[in-house]
């Protein structure tokens, strides 16, 4: 019996670290760390020890014979990782060879903007060295995406939460929620009282379509639906019409199959999940029955991840299909290497058999742009141009219109085509890539931003898992810690009584550690009688009033 590394893996190379025998990869100084979907256990090294099962943060790694069924595949999966792979195999050390390296303290104070998973992760990496973290976020509601983002049936991932317990509970962490940078406090009163100013702020705007009729009563964005779902405050207002039977979500992300599933999964298991109790009593009232996920490109060139694919598999009573004739389409050569994307084609080639008693299906349709939404005073259908690929002057394939084109009867069109940031005030902005520019989480466009720093979407884009966002807050750490370390970082002109002081006077409403865990165990104990994780509270107000 060896361990196996499941569905949920969140790629924060914990286990890596915890194994004796290092048989989990990619490791961090492998070429292919932050490249694959997931991590993998080598079953010829594994000693069966189980280190790595007691760190990791989301559940994902099993008893290879005690895998439940819709996990099963995931034994082949990670043995043909280091069947497929070669040369980023390193020799396996003995055990006891890897010795945690001591770590410097340091004094020093540093504010970190947004308290979602990279803000934790930084503030984790800084709390480690001694150094005292002031963490704001504009809800009164810490964990950013995985609390408004996460897809509510995917309760593992979410699981997270419990690993930033360690984070959230040190004394060296100042929380200050509901403050909203701008408005509440300024980047100028950050600046004064910290050695150093973080922004993990994510990248929240859906990219748009850009087609005609996208303004119709019917189109949204993704990050609208997966608000609303999730209970965000800022989404839970919204109407979605779900009166026609098809939905169309446009975009071959994971976001995407995250939407495909809520709006399919059914009423009974939704009603075991967190999702915000609005969007559950509208899709119990749903005609959606069928969801076309519409690619641009191939199924190699899917940005969707083969574990997120295959799990589409395992939903009760929904069927999955694919067109045939998407399946033979020729494929790019770099990306059919690659392991991910070949384990996708065989996954996508399996789909196809109708789920008996299935009334709800999910459709995955490729090589089709959407070209314009169609109706008078709301979205009738989706008018959809069908591609071939064609290799661009850097060799990446891209989408070119055949000529022929479809109409998909619709009433709700998602567009999942990915996020980008805003700009922050007073700092630098790609407004090509949505991101602030820096050199290795550094912002170094202009002296004066001296000390600031990013990490998460914001610095990178919206890619990767949530365990992509550790590396790259090691990376923006490493960085602050050889400034700090260089005497290149100015020592704060105020204290944190001040700090705390003009805070007040501005937004007398913010909530600190004791707020939140008022709103956490209210949450928690309204979800205990109808055995849900938690019952969210979705209305600003309502949370104040419980801090
Ligand atoms: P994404 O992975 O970047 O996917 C965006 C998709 O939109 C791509 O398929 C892209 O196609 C397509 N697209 C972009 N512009 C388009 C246009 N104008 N017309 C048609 N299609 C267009 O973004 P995402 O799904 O929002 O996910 C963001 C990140 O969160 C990803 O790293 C994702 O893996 C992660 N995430 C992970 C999970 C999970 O682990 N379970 C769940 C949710 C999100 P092209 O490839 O052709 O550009």
């Amino acid at each position: 019996m060896t361990f196996v590394i499941t569905q949920t893996c969140c790629n924060d190379t914990a286990c890596v670290a915890a194994c004796p025998v290092g048989c989990i990869h990619p490791t961090a100084d492998s070429p292919d760390h932050g490249t694959t979907e997931m991590l993998y256990i080598d079953p010829q090294s594994c000693i069966d020890c189980g280190a790595c099962v007691d760190v990791c943060p989301v559940g994902a790694i099993h008893p290879g014979d005690q895998l439940p069924d819709s996990q099963v595949r995931y034994a082949d999966i990670n043995a043909d990782y280091f069947r497929a792979s070669s040369g980023d195999r390193l020799p396996i050390e003995p055990v006891g060879a890897r010795r945690a390296a001591p770590v410097q303290q340091r004094v020093a104070r540093v504010a970190v903007v947004g308290a979602g998973p990279s803000g934790l992760y930084v503030a984790e990496e800084l709390m480690r060295r001694g150094i005292e973290v002031s963490m704001l976020d504009r809800l009164p509601t810490p964990f950013g995406l995985v609390r408004a983002g996460v897809a509510p049936d995917h309760p593992g991932t979410k699981g997270i939460t419990d690993s930033f317990g360690w984070t959230m509970a040190r004394p060296e962490l100042h929380t200050y929620l509901n403050v909203e940078l701008g408005s509440d406090i300024q980047h100028e009163d950050l600046a004064a009282a910290h050695h150093a100013v973080v922004y993990t702020v994510g990248a929240s705007v859906d990219r748009p379509l850009g087609i005609p009729g996208e303004q119709l009563a019917g189109s949204h964005g993704a990050g609208d639906f997966v608000g609303w779902y999730n209970g965000h405050p800022d989404f839970s207002q919204l109407t979605f019409d779900l009166s026609h039977p098809r939905a169309v979500v446009v975009g071959n992300g994971n976001v995407a199959l995250d939407i495909a599933r809520v709006l399919v999964a059914g009423p009974e298991v939704l009603s075991r999940t967190d999702i915000a109790d609005h969007a559950l009593e509208a899709l119990r009232r749903s005609n959606v029955r069928e969801v076309v996920v519409l690619g641009r490109r191939g199924p190699s060139e899917a940005a969707f991840t083969a574990s997120e694919l295959l799990a589409l598999g395992y939903l009760d009573g929904v069927s999955v299909t694919v067109d045939p004739r998407d399946l033979s389409a020729p494929r790019s050569d770099e990306r059919s290497a690659a392991y991910g994307s070949r384990l996708k084609e065989r996954i996508l080639s399996e789909f196809g058999r109708p789920v008996r008693g299935s009334d709800r299906r999910i459709v995955l349709q490729f090589f089709g742009s959407p070209v314009e939404l169609e109706g008078a005073d709301r979205v009738q259908g989706l008018r959809v141009a069908r591609n071939r690929l064609e290799p661009d002057p850097h060799g990446a394939l891209v989408a070119v219109p055949t000529g022929e084109v479809e109409s998909i009867e619709t009433g709700l069109v998602l567009a999942s085509t990915g996020f980008r940031g805003t700009p922050l005030a007073g700092l630098p902005f790609d407004d090509a890539r949505g991101v602030v520019p820096s050199e290795g989480g550094r912002v170094v466009a202009d002296p004066a931003l001296r000390g600031v720093y990013v990490s998460g979407w914001i610095k990178r884009g919206p890619s990767g898992n949530i365990g992509t966002n550790k590396s790259c807050a090691e990376e923006t750490v490493r960085n602050l810690l050889d400034d700090l370390d260089a005497g290149r970082l100015a020592t704060p002109t105020t204290s944190r009584s001040a700090f705390e002081t003009r805070l007040s006077e501005r937004q007398p409403a913010w909530v600190g550690r004791r707020g939140w865990q008022s709103i956490d165990e209210h949450e928690l104990a309204a979800g205990r009688p109808g055995g849900r994780p938690r019952v969210k509270v979705v209305d600003k107000d309502r949370l104040l009033r419980l801090t």
